[in-house]
């Protein structure tokens, strides 16, 4: 079985290979939370997103959503799940479903800020959505959402007021 701290490095490693750093992801925890919080951090922002990824939930998520993801770019998929994933079919749902199980670890602020994040598109965000040929960030996209909107949930919830 594999270690906690084993998976968490290999989700660490995950987000590296897939284009996404801690700070692409504190930026998006940023643009949620400023205008709450103007005295707010990228320092605070970065811890919070650290937190997010010492969870368990997370890392089974994160590594079961870029496995399908890196599976689809191979064409490894069976039909239909193939197609469906590599064009991030708009009636699949799957990826937020996944994703939902990261939106909530804070409370259900989390919800609110995946809601915005997911609409606006800020950031990483965007360039995961880009449709690059041969690129496929299906589960990635609202995954990363989903960090960012739990750790902007973690901050919010820590705020005194
Ligand atoms: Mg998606």
């Amino acid at each position: 079985m594999i270690s906690t701290e084993d998976l968490k490095a290999h989700t660490y490693q995950l987000l590296a290979n897939r284009g996404v750093t801690v700070e692409d992801i504190a930026e998006l925890v940023m643009f949620t939370q400023s205008q709450y919080s103007p005295n707010l951090t990228i320092e605070v922002c970065i811890a919070s997103v650290h937190s997010v990824l010492n969870k368990r939930e997370v890392h089974n998520a994160i590594i079961t959503g870029v496995e399908l993801d890196m599976l689809a770019e191979r064409n490894q998929l069976s039909q239909p799940l193939q197609d469906i994933v590599q064009h991030d079919t708009g009636l699949f749902g799957i990826d937020e479903i996944l994703a939902f199980s990261i939106v909530n670890l804070y409370g259900s602020i989390g919800f609110t800020n995946y809601g915005y994040l997911d609409k606006v598109k800020p950031g990483i965000i965007k360039t995961l959505d880009n449709k690059t040929e041969g690129r496929c960030n299906t589960f990635l996209d609202d995954l990363v959402g989903a960090i960012a909107a739990a750790a902007a949930g973690r901050i919010a919830h820590n705020r005194p007021d």
